[in-house]
């Protein structure tokens, strides 16, 4: 059989512009590192790869 290759970096939905990252243990793990999107509304982490995407709404000095 044939495995398949799963490289495909996770998606994960903050409601946090700062968020952390330690590549959630395992083999694609690393130190913990902060991830500040800025004015951006998402961020790749520059080590595994995973993509935080800003909720809608969240961070939004809103009422
Ligand atoms: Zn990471």
């Amino acid at each position: 059989m044939q495995a398949t290759k799963n490289t495909a970096p996770e998606t994960i939905t903050v409601e946090s512009p700062v968020v952390a990252c330690d590549g959630g243990g395992g083999a694609l793990g690393h130190p913990r590192v902060y991830l500040n999107m800025g004015d951006k509304t998402e961020i790749d982490c520059p080590y595994c790869g995973r993509a935080y995407l800003l909720k809608d709404g969240a961070g939004h000095h809103g009422h």
